[in-house]
């Protein structure tokens, strides 16, 4: 049995190839070649890595050995992205802090280095890990986006945005986290974004103005917003009634009737449109925002019947779609109820003040009082909560920057069309996203991060947009301060102030950047864009990047936007994109259900190649399952591959020049290079899962069980051995970007080369790739499998020769006798068989008669036993009893021996081939006990026949 003990050979494996300089001397090797172009999409510098993470990272370095053994020149830079919301609410976390309060009292200055100190904590753990991992990229020479080069970098592209007028300061209705006191965007509102909640819904009463009693019945799963109401919408196309239900009169749809329970009457049935223009009284008369507003029922198509009660309340500052029917049917837009925190602004009377968390009771409880509740549920909605915090999202209205996107959406749309996205479905999901996007809110009311520098001046109304440190310092009122700036982060950034062309000073807005800025920019920044154009052009753009899906709507879309803007093209050429990992029963991990793995643990406890076996192996079209129960086998498998090893090394000792001519032989030759040709197609297309899947099949199907099988009494010839000896190799060499380790550990053990990641790719030999050959080898095995089972079935062990064997072909495949011709040899040598015969049978009959056959037709046995064969029968089981003897006794295949063998059956003209097989120098049959003393004896009994094996090592 092989040595193989995942996490402490790889550690073995990593500090050799840290000692040999193995990945410098690879880099050594291509540099100057053709390049490959691989940008890395940086991992959030917070925490240390997840198995979700070493998913991508397996690919991304599978992707990067490929091209290195191809002999590709590669960058190999990693990526660590340091700034944005994410890490303010961990590093929050960290210092017991629960809101933006608490970080001003501590200090920004503080706080930026704390957040800095995350960083650079958690890079280190990330590259540890990685490193683990089996990655190869130039640690140490990390892009981070919180450099000043990548700050710069973005200043320009948005001054850029300036200059073409696509930058502006717009009022809109923001998803809104009152905890972190800043917005979202919609691409941040993806799959993370949003839970399955239970909110409280309430139908409220609006009285009609003018009538006592009579009300409109209205539903909302918001209550805080009805003091911002304005109107109440129908659709003035359905059915709606007038009812009496006690001592009220209330109007809802007719769809919606039965929210009024029993005992109701239906005084009239009307439609939406006779319910427009209705004047009703505001649900809190007193509030100084709602004074002078005229409530009336509007129009609105997307109202359906079945909605709540089909009447629907509207506030303008508290919703998209409000904001959107507001600002069509002109309808007064009031300013945000709430500000940043969630606290109600001045003018909502008894609630300014409070948090909409603890008011929503409170406003409840009011309206009951007021007798304006009438009735209040449970409703569970798939609602949107903060992508980082998890708290949920507000609506409110407030001015944030943007990019407008109109006029670049159509190339954004045209280069996106020329990328290879693979799975091919991504493409379309990023044409149907660029569809949909909205102008990038691109401004977020937070510390840690991009400072965006936009200088408003209060005066005369001008913008300045900062490109560059150069342009800061031009128009700095005091420069030295600019030579001084630390770094290019808040606090520091926010004192400098610069001269408007009025000649007042104007400050920077306060805001930082959306952070998928900061990851946009990388095409342009890491590649030197600014410095060396000529750099830049040889390795833009991309040739592959691989990120998760979720990444369309994200860094994708960010990179390509930036882009496009900068050059007009799509940063990248093709697109590795893949699904999620969930743990073995295909639930999703998560810390609180108990079901999450550590990367430090699956490591230590399976190993970085069978994670990595277990990442390669997943089509990336759907989630990976990934868990212990998956590792086992492919420990199963791979101890299947290192075993052959073993065999290999211990068989394989004078290996020839040339290689053996034989049926078996030349097919494995041919499934070998088949196996490159295959293994390269499919990588080239993405498709690594295929590709190793091929190899596996190649290592444990047809070379581990079959060519060996067939080759076993075969391999004492050099010429075999060569052929035994290669094939494995170069699937080796195959596999080493997918298992890194096990294919060193492999190579240093038995090719003894100085490393397996220096071997060229394998190049294929089309002269040795023969189709007919394998397609006869494909018949010739389930030949050799349905004697077996012949044999099987009669209970005679393959030790035992057979004169003949006669196989009924059905008809139908008759020429399958023409293929196997070649192999007739092959087929009696395997089944001990000594001779074949062939019949025809027609099929339907066969199958009645004999049941289930194989699966060309079915197999008649010989059964007469002859002396001779008897005698064969006999030395074959003997050889094998000596080969166990051997064993026990530790020899190695090399070591000779004595041998004498007792007993009154007749050996003799099997004499010699005993003594060539089990190694005997020496090797005497006889009838009594021998005289001397052995240090090894064996008695067995065969067939009710009796010997006595005596063995000395020699
Ligand atoms: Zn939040
Ligand atoms: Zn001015």
């Amino acid at each position: 049995m092989v040595d193989y003990s995942g996490f402490e050979t790889e550690k073995e494996i990593l500090s050799y190839w840290n000692e040999k300089k193995i990945f410098n001397k690879l880099r050594k090797r291509n540099k100057g070649k053709k390049q490959f172009s691989f940008i890395d999409g940086p991992i959030t510098a917070n925490n240390p890595m997840g198995v979700h993470h070493a998913w991508g990272r397996t690919l991304k370095d599978l992707y990067q050995r490929y091209r290195a053994m191809q002999g590709f020149d590669e960058r190999y830079q990693n990526g660590f992205d340091c700034q944005g919301l994410w890490l303010e609410v961990e590093t929050e976390k960290d210092l017991g802090f629960n809101s933006k309060k608490d970080i001003e009292n501590f200090g920004l200055d503080k706080f930026s280095k704390a957040c800095r100190q995350r960083v650079e904590k958690f890079s280190k753990v990330q590259t540890e890990q990685s490193i683990h991992l089996g990655q190869w990229m130039d640690w140490g020479n990390d892009y981070y986006t919180m450099d000043d080069n990548n700050i710069q970098s973005i200043w320009f592209f948005l001054k850029k945005c300036y200059n073409k007028g696509w930058l502006y300061k717009g009022r809109r209705i923001l998803p809104w986290c009152i905890r972190c006191g800043t917005s979202s965007s919609k691409h941040e509102m993806s799959d993370e974004g949003y839970a399955e909640l239970v909110h409280p819904s309430i139908y409220v009463k609006a009285k009609i103005k003018g009538k006592d009693n009579e009300y409109l019945l209205i539903w909302t799963t918001t209550e805080w917003t009805l003091s911002s109401n304005i109107a109440a919408a129908v659709n003035p196309d359905i059915n709606y009634v007038k009812a009496k239900k006690g001592n009220d009169i209330l109007y809802l749809s007719e769809a919606t009737i039965g929210k009024l329970g029993k005992d109701y009457e239906i005084i009239k049935n009307l439609k939406g449109a006779d319910l427009v223009g209705i004047e009703y009284e505001s649900f809190y008369p007193h509030f100084e925002i709602q004074k002078g507003i005229s409530h009336r029922v509007v129009p609105s198509s997307d109202v359906g019947a079945s909605d709540g009660t089909g009447i629907v309340h509207i506030a303008p500052s508290c919703g998209d779609m409000d904001y959107e029917l507001g600002k069509k049917l002109k309808l007064k837009i009031l300013e945000s109820a709430l500000d940043d925190f969630g606290n109600y602004n001045k003018g909502f009377g008894w609630l300014t003040g409070k948090n909409v968390k603890d008011a929503k009771k409170e406003i409840v409880n009011e309206l009951d009082k007021r007798k304006l509740l009438y009735r209040i549920e449970n409703y569970k909605h798939r609602y949107p909560v903060c992508w980082r915090c998890k708290e949920e999202l507000v609506f409110r209205l407030d001015s944030s920057w943007f990019i407008a996107c109109d006029e670049i959406r159509p190339i954004m749309k045209k280069e996106s069309g020329k990328v290879k996205w693979h799975p091919e479905h991504v493409g379309k999901l990023m044409q149907d996203w660029l569809d949909n996007m909205d102008d990038w809110n691109i401004s977020r009311r937070r510390y840690w991060g991009l400072p965006l520098m936009i200088y408003e001046c209060g005066k005369c109304n001008n913008l300045e947009v900062i490109g560059s440190l150069k342009e800061l310092k031009e128009k700095a009122i005091n420069k030295k301060d600019v030579d001084n700036l630390p770094e290019l982060h808040r606090p520091w950034i926010d004192k400098i102030k610069i001269k408007c062309k009025c000649g007042e000073e104007i400050e920077r807005i306060k805001d930082v950047g959306d952070c998928w800025l900061d990851a946009g920019i990388v095409p342009f920044s890491t590649l030197h864009y600014f410095k060396d154009k000529k750099y830049w052009k040889k390795w833009f753009p991309a040739e592959l990047e691989i990120e998760m899906r979720a990444q369309v709507r994200l860094w994708f879309y960010a990179q390509l936007f930036m882009s496009v803007v900068l050059e007009g093209v799509a940063p990248y050429k093709r697109i590795l994109a893949y699904e999620e990992v969930r743990d073995e029963k295909g639930e999703a991990m998560h810390k609180s259900k108990g079901n999450a793995i550590w990367f430090n643990e699956a490591v230590e406890k399976m190993g970085a190649d069978v994670m990595r076996w277990q990442y390669c192996s997943q089509n990336p079209q759907f989630n990976l399952n990934f868990g212990y129960g998956p590792a086992q086998e492919i420990k199963r498998n791979l101890l299947v591959i290192l075993n052959l090893g073993e065999y290999i090394k211990q068989n394989c000792i004078k290996i020839s020049k040339s290689y053996s001519k034989d049926p078996a032989s030349l097919w494995i030759l041919s499934k070998k290079e088949n196996l490159k040709n295959n293994v390269t197609n499919y990588l080239d297309n993405l498709e690594y899962h295929k590709a190793l899947e091929e190899i596996k099949n190649f290592l444990i199907f047809d070379l581990s069980k079959t060519y060996v099988q067939f080759i076993r009494s075969e391999l004492d010839d050099g010429k075999v051995q060569k052929v035994l000896h290669d094939s494995y190799y170069d699937a080796t060499i195959l596999l080493a970007p997918f298992l890194p380790f096990i294919s060193e550990k492999i190579n240093l053990d038995i090719y003894k080369k100085e490393s397996i990641h220096l071997q060229q790719w394998p190049k294929i030999n089309k002269k040795a790739i023969n189709k007919k050959l394998e397609i006869s080898m494909k018949y010739a095995g389930a030949f050799i499998q349905g004697i077996m089972s012949a044999r099987d079935k009669e209970k005679i062990s393959v030790r035992w020769p057979l004169n003949k064997a006669t196989i009924y072909l059905h008809d139908e495949h008759a020429d399958t006798r023409n293929f196997i011709k070649p192999l007739i040899g092959l087929i009696t040598k395997q089944t001990n068989i000594r001779k074949l015969n062939f019949e025809y049978v027609h099929k339907g009959l066969d199958e009645e008669l004999q049941g289930a056959p194989f699966q060309y037709g079915h197999i008649v046995l010989d059964l007469k036993i002859t002396k001779e064969l008897e005698q064969e029968g006999y030395s074959r089981e003997l050889m094998r009893k000596i080969q166990d003897l051997r064993k026990t006794a530790g020899l190695k295949k090399i070591d000779d021996i004595d041998l004498v063998i007792a007993s009154d059956y007749d050996l003799s003209d099997w004499k010699k081939e005993i003594a060539i097989r089990t190694g005997a120098k020496t090797l005497k049959i006889i009838k009594e006990m021998p005289k001397n003393i052995f240090k090894h004896t064996l008695e067995a009994e065969i067939k009710g026949k009796k010997f006595i094996i005596f063995m000395n090592p020699l």
